[in-house]
C-alpha cells in the first residue's frame, strides 16, 4: 500500500483513494491530509534523532486539526503551543499535559493561567516581564511553574527574513543580560522552577551549521547556570527543519543529530525538539478547480477557486509550492517539457499577491480541471482566512482506503453567525469621567 500523494494510471491518489473521487463527493476547494504520510513524517524524525531519545513536540501552529493532533498524540508526540487556543486544542486532542511546552512572546494572563492549571511540562519564557506574570499567577494558585528560558542565540539561520527568529534584535527570546536577571529571579522565587533552556532560531533551515552554532552557545550558558546551582534538565532546541518545496537537497537530519550528540556529550539532560513543517508539510494537499483561463500581457493566467486565502505562503514569503493537475499523464517530476507552457496560477482574491504559482510550466488547462497544490499540510489551513467573504474549505483525512471529514466546510451562515447589533452600556467610571472632562 502506498501512502501520501502519488500519481497512478494518469491520476493523483491520496494513499489508496483517487483525489478526483474525493472531490466528486466533497467539492472544491479542500484540504486532504494523509495519515500515512503524517506517521512517516513523525517516524523519520524519531529515527534520525533516536540516539538522543528526544521528546518531539509537534508545533501546533503548523497544523492544528484535532484529528492530526490526535494521530500524533497516539504515537507519543508532545506539542509546542503558542497560545491558549492551541493549548486547548492539544488538550482536547488527548495530549498529555506533561508533554506540552508553551512558547510565544505575547502570553496573556488568562493563557498563562490555563497552562498552569493544566500542569504543562514548561513555559518557554521570552521576557522578564512575562516571567513576573508567571510568578504572580503561579503564586496565586500555590503552584510551581516550570520554566525554560528562550535564549536568543544571535545566529543567522540563512532563511527568509520573515521566518528567522534567533538573530540579534529579533522580537523572540531573551538577551544575555535578561537571562542572568531571569535566572536570579527564579532562584529567589518559590513559584518558579528553572528547568531548562530553549532556542528556536527560525524555519526552513537546510544546514546543520546554524543549529550547531546555537547549540554551542546554549551549552556554554547551560554549563554556567548548572555551575551556579540551577537544576537544568530540559534542553529544547526548537524546530525549523527545512522541507524542500520543489528541488534541492534536504536538511541532513542524521548529520544534525550526530552534531548534537557530539556537542551534548555526557551531559545529563532531556532533549526536546519542536518540529512542525518537517512532520506535516508533505502530508497535505490543497485542491482547487480551474474557473477561468485567460491571457494577460501575453501570459497565460489560470484562475482557480483557491488561492492566498487557503495557502498564503507564496504571497507572504514568495514560497514555491508544486502545482499540478489532478489528472495528468505523468507526475510533475517526469513530465516532458514539450507539452508544457508557462502559466500564472492565481486565486479569486482581489489582491495582486494572490498568486499560487508564477510562470510555472504546466500542461494545457481548461475550466473545470482540478489542480493540486502540494506540501500544503503545514502552514496552510492554520493560516487560512475568510478574506473576500470565502468560507473556509473542509479538511479530509485519508488513511489507506478510509476517508474521514475532520473539519466540515464552513457555510455562509457560519460566516455571519457572530455578527450582531448589541448595544453596550459602559459603566460611568474614571475613564468615562476623564473623557468627559477632556471634552469640556
Ligand atoms: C514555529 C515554531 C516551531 C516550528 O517550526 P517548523 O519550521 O514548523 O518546524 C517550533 N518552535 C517554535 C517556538 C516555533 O515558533
Amino acid at each position: 500500500m502506498r501512502t501520501g500523494f502519488h500519481y497512478r494510471d494518469g491520476q493523483l491518489f491520496a494513499d489508496e483513494l483517487p483525489v478526483a473521487s474525493i472531490v466528486e463527493r466533497v467539492g472544491t476547494p479542500l484540504y486532504i491530509y494523509s495519515a500515512g504520510a503524517l506517521r512517516e513524517g513523525h517516524e523519520r524524525l524519531a529515527r534520525a534523532f533516536a540516539a538522543l531519545d528526544p521528546l518531539l513536540c509537534f508545533a501546533v501552529k503548523a497544523n492544528a486539526n484535532l484529528a492530526v493532533l490526535r494521530l500524533l498524540a497516539d504515537r507519543g508526540a508532545g506539542f509546542d503551543v503558542v497560545s491558549g487556543g492551541e493549548l486547548a486544542r492539544a488538550l482536547r486532542a488527548g495530549a498529555a499535559p506533561d508533554r506540552i511546552v508553551f512558547a510565544g512572546v505575547g502570553k496573556r494572563d488568562d493563557e498563562i493561567a490555563a497552562a498552569l492549571e493544566a500542569g504543562i511540562l514548561c513555559f518557554n519564557v521570552e521576557s522578564v516581564s512575562e516571567l513576573e506574570r508567571i510568578e504572580a499567577l503561579a503564586t496565586a494558585r500555590s503552584v510551581r511553574a516550570r520554566l525554560a528560558l528562550r535564549v536568543n542565540p544571535e545566529v543567522d539561520p540563512r532563511t527568509h527574513a520573515h521566518i528567522a527568529t534567533g538573530t540579534r534584535g529579533a522580537k523572540f527570546g531573551l538577551s544575555r543580560a535578561a537571562i542572568a536577571r531571569a535566572a536570579e529571579r527564579c532562584r529567589a522565587s518559590e513559584a518558579l522552577e528553572l528547568v531548562g533552556l530553549h532556542a528556536h532560531i527560525g524555519s526552513q533551515i537546510f544546514e546543520p551549521a546554524p543549529y550547531l552554532d546555537a547549540l554551542e552557545r546554549l551549552l556554554a550558558l547551560w554549563d554556567a547556570l548548572r555551575a551556579d546551582g540551577h537544576p537544568l534538565r530540559l534542553l529544547n532546541l526548537g524546530g525549523g527543519f527545512g522541507v524542500r518545496y520543489g528541488e534541492g537537497p534536504p536538511l541532513d537530519l542524521e548529520a544534525l543529530a550526530r552534531g548534537y550528540a557530539e556537542r551534548i556529550g555526557q551531559r545529563a539532560l532531556r532533549l526536546v525538539l519542536e518540529p512542525g513543517r518537517s512532520i506535516a508539510a508533505r502530508a497535505g494537499l490543497l485542491v482547487g478547480r480551474v474557473l477561468h483561463v485567460k491571457r494577460s500581457g501575453g501570459r497565460r493566467v489560470v484562475v482557480t477557486d483557491t488561492g492566498m486565502h487557503h495557502l498564503i505562503r507564496p504571497a507572504l514569503y514568495g514560497a514555491y509550492h508544486t502545482v499540478w493537475p489532478v489528472r495528468a499523464d505523468s507526475p510533475p517530476e517526469s513530465a516532458g517539457s514539450a507539452a508544457l507552457e508557462p502559466a500564472d496560477v492565481v486565486g479569486p482574491i482581489c489582491e495582486s499577491a494572490d498568486v499560487l504559482a508564477r510562470e510555472r510550466p504546466l500542461p494545457p488547462l481548461a475550466r473545470g480541471d482540478l489542480l493540486a497544490c502540494f506540501e500544503a499540510g503545514a502552514y496552510a489551513a492554520t493560516m487560512a482566512s475568510t478574506y473576500n467573504g470565502h468560507p473556509l474549505p473542509p479538511e479530509l483525512l485519508v488513511d489507506g482506503e478510509r476517508l474521514r471529514c475532520v473539519r466540515r466546510r464552513q457555510r455562509l451562515e457560519d460566516l455571519l453567525a457572530l455578527e450582531c447589533d448589541d448595544e453596550i452600556a459602559l459603566q460611568p467610571g474614571p475613564s468615562a469621567a476623564a473623557a468627559a472632562q477632556a471634552r469640556s
